[in-house]
């Protein structure tokens, strides 16, 4: 991997796609749009739109958790998400759907329990986790799939 190589990272807040060499991807880049940073430490909301931009666009693998308000085990595992956010980021990008809201996203990706943890890499779906898990083991299990 040479030092000049650079990843197409989707901004949090505004959702542009911005080109970050990968070398400076641990070192706080900010959005060249919107100049808020590329990575929080918090996982991102994201709705209907904002999925597919990220899903399609982003060149670190996105694991998104598919959860809703009513649930008492999401709301549970919702800490160790934020948690796992710490860790994993910049390698990964952690996002949130609430399937209350994003129905057809749901449907589409036949979310048939909650929470369900996936990950997304190159705009399709390459591991899929049922339950609630603490942060400790999502962080062992995002990071022992191959992507
Ligand atoms: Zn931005």
């Amino acid at each position: 991997m040479s030092t000049t190589e650079s990843l197409h990272i989707v901004c949090p807040h505004c959702h542009t796609t911005n080109r970050i060499a990968s070398a400076n991807l641990s070192a706080a880049p900010d959005c060249g749009k919107c100049h808020r940073p590329l990575f929080t430490g918090h996982p991102v909301a994201l709705d209907e739109a904002a999925f597919e931009k990220h899903i399609a666009r982003s060149q670190v693998p996105v694991l998104v958790d598919f959860w809703a308000p009513w649930c008492g085990p999401c709301r549970m595992m919702a800490p160790a998400f934020e948690q796992a956010a710490q860790q994993l980021e910049p390698g990964m990008r952690l996002a949130k759907v609430n399937t209350e809201e994003a129905q057809a996203l749901a449907a589409r990706f036949n979310i048939r329990s909650i929470p369900t943890l996936a990950l997304f890499m190159n705009g399709r779906e390459v591991a899929r986790q049922p339950g609630a898990m603490g942060a400790a083991d999502i962080v062992r299990w995002a990071r022992s799939q191959r992507v």
